[in-house]
């Protein structure tokens, strides 16, 4: 029997808008002492009340306050049924594959992240499961592509690092239409930008390390289900995978999420002004970026999405002139990593993307003259006079 616990009922907070509804979270303060930053339950068990009396809360594996504030605020956030937090994005990745039934087929984009193509083929295809990696920006080669037994169609958008947008609402027709799970990698935009569930999704996914933590001090994985009946699952994964964020760093991402909005608006004015700026120097071949008006898939990301974020990658003219950037910058970071305070600069070849075959990547354009930029919220012109000097 449960005794009745202060934390079941909590609010979705239906009235508020998105930015607030990031600074009041689930619970929001904690409503026994009344303490305003929720505590960070660091515990491994909780002790029962009698022989058939518990709290609702058993083990930390299965279940803690601190981590369920933060899946109940990222399910308010994404709109969904419910949220759960893992100990990275490939953990939260891993939990999502793990629906797949044996000798399934799976569509994912082209240019998915390095991490997500080693999962599927190093881990999953061992089950008989099929992968095919396709250029989810056109609708139609994602059709053709879709087989009797496609079980899962995964895809991230923007792509990192090409930028290319998928139209989400076609693809969960399609999906539907074939009984296949749609899942997105929303990480590049954070609800705070795009709400995939609302546009049709049944699941979004997230590295949490990246824009909802914000601060370039957490490794954590968010997953969010449109609906109830996923529910069991990702419990399931939970429980027995074993792979739960721990209360400080799900204390570190609540933290993280009460100043999403004012972020993301910074990284997206940044972003927006580099961009352009890249684009007019003379050293700078091409420029990739979602928010340029001539960009191939301008009009479905104004459908879909009401910003763009601070990720731009480009192709410079030598792999002399990558080094040189890499290697004299002064403010920015050359680091892995994104959606941080700090602007990093990444070299996907040896980076995120070493594990993307390389056929794959020639394809793409990811070679060695190619930089990928993660804009941070620091004054723009700092931003732009460290690239001037970087790229002299
Ligand atoms: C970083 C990243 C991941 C992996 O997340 P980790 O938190 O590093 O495990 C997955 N997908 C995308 C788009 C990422 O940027």
């Amino acid at each position: 029997m449960l005794n009745e616990c202060m934390y079941d009922n909590f609010d979705r907070k239906e009235n508020l808008h998105f930015d607030s509804k990031c600074v009041h979270g689930a619970l929001g303060y904690e409503p026994i002492t009344g303490a305003v930053s929720f505590p960070i339950f660091q515990t491994a068990t909780f002790a029962h009340k009698d022989f058939s009396t518990a709290t609702g809360y058993y083990y930390s594996r299965l279940q803690n306050p601190t981590r369920q504030e933060l899946e109940r605020t990222m399910a308010i956030l994404e709109n969904g049924a419910n949220g759960f937090a893992f100990s990275s994005g490939q953990a939260a990745n891993m939990a999502v594959f793990g629906m797949l039934p044996k000798g399934s087929h799976v569509l994912l984009t082209d240019d998915i992240y390095g991490g997500t193509f080693r999962i599927a083929n190093d881990i999953f295809s061992q089950l008989d499961i099929t992968f095919e990696y396709i250029d989810m920006s056109d609708i139609r080669d994602v059709e053709a592509a879709i087989k009797e037994n496609t079980k899962m169609i995964f895809v991230e958008t923007p792509t990192n690092p090409m930028m290319k947008v998928a139209d989400i609402e076609a693809i969960a027709k399609l999906a539907h239409d074939h009984g296949a799970t749609f899942v997105v990698d929303n990480t590049f935009l954070t609800p705070y930008f795009q709400k995939p569930l609302d546009l049709g999704a049944d699941i979004v996914v997230h590295s949490g390390t990246k824009y909802l933590c914000g601060h370039n001090d957490v490794i954590a994985g968010i997953v969010v289900v449109k609906s109830e009946e996923l529910v069991p699952h990702f419990e399931m994964q939970l429980k027995s995978r074993g792979a739960g964020l721990a209360p400080m760093d799900s204390w570190l991402i609540l933290r993280g999420l009460k100043t999403l909005a004012l972020r993301m608006e910074r990284h997206n004015e940044n972003s927006y002004k580099v961009a352009h700026w890249l684009r007019n120097h003379p050293k700078v071949k091409k420029v990739y970026y979602a928010g340029f008006e001539d960009h191939m898939n301008y009009a479905i990301t104004k459908k879909q999405t009401t910003g763009f974020s601070g990720m731009i990658s480009f192709e410079l003219e030598s792999h002399e002139a990558v080094e040189k950037l890499l290697t004299t910058v002064q403010m920015i970071l050359f680091a892995e990593s994104l959606g941080g305070t700090e602007t990093l600069v990444t070299y996907p070849l040896t980076q995120t993307h070493e594990s993307t075959p390389p056929d794959v990547r020639e394809k793409l354009g990811i070679n060695d003259r190619f930089v990928r930029i993660s804009i941070g919220i620091e004054n723009v012109e700092d931003i732009i006079n460290d690239l001037d000097q970087a790229l002299a």
